[in-house]
């Protein structure tokens, strides 16, 4: 057998997988089945060592439910639409598409590399019109139910360039191109109703017991539902304020109201107010902050006084009435009132501008001195008739209260916002839609779907969306009148490419529907999906809605499409996250070209848990190219004899150490079926594929002859079996070295033996006294521990000690134990 040539094993076995289409899947239904799922990548030019990550932990779990005879959905596509290839259009005078084909063509070539098993026949890229044509068919379904609807919003406008800027472009609030500061524009834009299913994204939480909580617990945050109450706040010479609070027991505590500076409302308060010098405009400053620092909190609390009062229902007093940019038109009624005592914000606000801080709610061991808001729960004081009661028993007593004197109600809100999706940019899916002077807004029947991105459009770099300028695209016909009309040029966001992906991969080339519905019922719903972090809001909420609205289409029988979420760890280096910016970052080619795939892989997955995070270090990839070359020698050394054995039992009588091996051998399956199966500790796995390759060289001499051969060849082949998914081509190469015809990739499973698992037990007699009181079996390797905690709880042994007290313990190792007591 020649030296580990890793270069031309990996390849040869990778076309003969090719070649057989061995990854290639359908529908079994006499097999259970396991739909295993990976985010599919951005094809931005390169794979990097995230996605080998991610790729490596989904091609283990799936390589391994192939080997326990599981019908395994494995595939791979492209999130191909969206701004980087624009821009580099832009700047490398290409085109879109050309620029993102070479990239998947690149890329797929670095994950055929690597030996993933994917059924490439399934791939996907977002950017075909047979994929994007089903975002068309949804939209339209969700247009004709409401879901989909078009209003005003505000968008990035750069005054110079005279366009439309995406967030990402209008960074600082500075425009990227020419630096003039960006404004706010309002322009009509499409939106999908996300708030219709808010509450349904959060009580379906209970269907997703193998979702993360901290994943649960971001989305509830994004989602943001609170409950509360609504006040109206009488206002003077005036129509009442509603404002929104989750703390109605602090009521008597209100000092104040703050609005929005966007309210609707001030435009009138101003102008009843007295003359009050520069209001106007310095509520219009304040409007004119970033919008999106004044959300996080990042600028100064400012605000103006508008001149008017309003009255605190509950115990009639007078409160001027302020514009703070820190209250937000999204949120509640874009209207608070202010409780410096109990909220930390008012109470900064308060202590700038000199108003009154009070405090209604006390809690124990909290001094009366005012330095901070007191935002805990407590008991009401100062608060009339409500004074005395616990916070939750004077929130329910007061809005009852606020009630039945019809000035308030409960009321709950959320931070969700409908969703977006409108972008002006060429690289997206075109919305179906025509404008018509007589019908208004028509969507495109289906008949004429898809509306193909036109290719010739201009990328100059100018600003404003190429769409725009190509008359062929946007002079269209009306479908319902058939006169002259205008088609839409905003295209979708790209997380609406990616909130349905994985059902296309059931049927990728259906043209009648977007997917099979008895595909889908096989391998429905996604039983592991594995990805980063980062898209634990976003996607990972997206794709649930998309889920439940396709459910109310009648097109799947669930409410939530992926049964288990496995957020991976990111890799670092030097103890940072890597980047391009920060210099630190590995290119998988280069590891591949030094080491292999194999190595790569194992190397990847044994560093860590893939759940967290793992340090990049050149050092531990040798430990694994060791593991393997090792392996390979061993193999290499005993193959010739072996396979001369090949399929003759292992003898009931073996010498002790072909049994020490055995033993060892049944261990690591025992384990390393239970750290793959259900934990997914991939790394404790190759901790125990270590092992055992340790164990092989330990007792080698006394096994490499007679009948202990058997054991050798068996836990050759355990290490061979249990590593395949790790390392599918040194171990299909290894295998077909030890004589084996047919492949790994449909190979069963190894089964642990429990009997030659198990450690030999050995008796021992337990002396109380010097009398043998009792007998034991504990296992050889038992620790001393262990053999007491036996010896003592032996009944026999128990009755003669009767509570007495030890006054020494002897252990003589496989013969006795002797207990003295007093
Ligand atoms: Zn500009
Ligand atoms: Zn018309």
């Amino acid at each position: 057998m020649p030296p580990y040539d890793f270069d031309d094993i990996e390849t040869r076995w990778q076309k003969r997988w090719a070649d057989a289409s061995t990854f290639e899947v359908t529908e079994d239904p006499s097999r259970p089945k396991f739909y295993c799922l990976e985010m599919l990548p951005y094809p931005s030019g390169n794979i990097h060592v995230g996605h080998v990550r991610n790729y490596c932990i989904t091609d283990v779990v799936a390589r391994y439910k192939r080997m326990r005879g599981f019908n395994v959905l494995h595939p791979i596509g492209w999130d191909a639409l969206g701004m980087p290839a624009e821009n580099a259009a832009i700047q490398r005078g290409t085109h879109p598409e050309k620029w993102t084909r070479e990239n998947i063509a690149g890329m797929k070539r670095q994950l055929q590399r690597l030996g993933f098993s994917y059924p490439w026949s399934r791939e996907i890229a977002t950017c075909d019109p047979e994929y994007y044509r089903w975002n068309q068919w949804f939209f339209l379904r969700m247009l004709e139910r409401g879901i989909a609807y078009r209003r005003k919003a505000a968008v990035n406008w750069c005054p110079s360039c005279r366009t439309v800027l995406a967030n990402e472009q209008a960074e600082g609030g500075e425009c990227w191109r020419c630096h003039s500061k960006v404004e706010e524009r309002e322009l009509d834009q499409w939106f999908l109703k996300i708030t219709a299913y808010q509450d349904e994204l959060l009580d379906d939480m209970g269907q997703l017991a193998a979702w993360p909580e901290r994943v649960l617990v971001q989305q509830r945050n994004w989602i943001g539902r609170s409950a509360g109450a609504e006040v109206d706040f009488p206002v003077e010479g005036g129509l009442p304020l509603t404002v929104f609070t989750t703390r109605i027991d602090t009521i008597f505590g209100a000092t104040f109201l703050v609005l929005a500076p966007e309210h609707p409302r001030l435009e009138g308060l101003l102008a009843g107010a007295p003359a009050e010098g520069g209001a106007r405009e310095a509520i219009a400053r304040l409007r004119g902050q970033d919008r999106r620092a004044r959300q996080a909190g990042q600028v100064e609390k400012e605000g103006v006084f508008t001149g008017r009062y309003a009255t605190n229902p509950f115990n009639g007093e007078r409160m001027p009435i302020w514009a703070g940019n820190f209250v937000l038109l999204g949120y509640g009624t874009g209207a608070i009132m202010a409780v410096p005592g109990h909220d930390q914000r008012d109470f900064e606000f308060a202590r700038k501008y000199g108003l009154p801080v009070r405090r209604v709610i006390q809690a124990d061991g909290e001094g009366a001195a005012v330095e901070a808001a007191w935002e805990g729960p407590g008991t009401t004081v100062d608060s009339g008739r409500f004074s005395g009661l616990a916070s939750d028993d004077a929130m329910v007593a007061m809005t009852a209260h606020a009630s039945e004197q019809g000035f308030g109600r409960a009321a709950v809100t959320y931070r969700l916002k409908d969703w977006l999706i409108s972008r002006q940019r060429y690289w997206g899916t075109p919305i179906p839609v025509v404008y018509c002077e007589r019908d208004g807004a028509v969507g495109v029947p289906d008949d004429q779907l898809p509306v193909v991105l036109p290719p010739d459009a201009p990328f100059t770099g100018e600003g404003g969306n190429p769409l725009e300028k190509v008359p062929a695209f946007v002079e269209a016909r009306c479908p319902r009148c058939g006169g002259a009309a205008r088609r839409e040029t905003d295209t979708m966001d790209t997380f609406v490419d990616s909130s349905w992906y994985f059902y296309r991969y059931l049927s990728p080339r259906k043209d009648d529907g977007p997917f099979d519905e008895a595909a889908m019922r096989h391998w429905f719903p996604i039983d592991l999906y594995v990805g980063g972090t980062e898209h634990a809001i976003l996607h990972l909420v997206y794709s649930r809605f998309w889920t439940k609205v396709m459910r109310d289409l009648g097109l799947v029988p669930f409410d939530e499409p992926v049964t288990r979420l496995f957020p991976q760890g990111m890799v670092h280096k030097d103890g940072e996250v890597m980047s391009k910016s920060r210099g630190n970052t590995v290119a998988p080619d280069d590891v591949v070209r030094a080491y292999g795939a194999d190595t790569l892989r194992l190397y990847i997955l044994s560093v860590a848990p893939p759940e967290m995070a793992m340090e990049w270090t050149d050092a531990n990839i040798e430990g694994e190219r060791r593991l393997i070359g090792r392996l390979w020698r061993l193999v290499d050394r005993h193959a010739g004899a072996l396979r001369a054995e090949e399929g003759a039992p292992v003898p009931a009588e073996l010498p002790p150490a072909a049994r020490e091996l055995r033993r060892k051998a049944h261990q690591t399956i025992k384990k390393v079926t239970e750290d793959v199966d259900d934990r997914i500790h991939l790394n404790t796995a190759v901790a125990a594929f270590h092992e055992l390759v340790n164990e092989v060289y330990r007792l080698e001499a006394d096994v490499s002859a007679g009948p202990a051969r058997a054991a050798l060849r068996e836990a050759l082949e355990v290490l061979v079996l249990l590593m395949n998914p790790f390392t599918p081509h040194v171990c299909e190469e290894m295998w077909e070295r030890l004589g084996h015809a047919e492949g790994l990739v449909d190979h069963a499973w190894p089964a642990a033996d429990e009997e030659a698992a198990r450690e030999e037990a050995v008796e021992l007699a337990v002396q109380v006294n010097g009398k043998v009181r009792g007998h034991v079996r504990v296992a050889r390797d038992a620790s001393e521990e262990e053999v007491r905690r036996a010896a003592l709880e032996e009944p026999k042994v128990r009755e003669h000690l009767a509570g007495r007290a030890i006054a020494k313990f002897v252990l003589v190792p496989g013969r006795l134990v002797s207990v003295v007591v007093r």
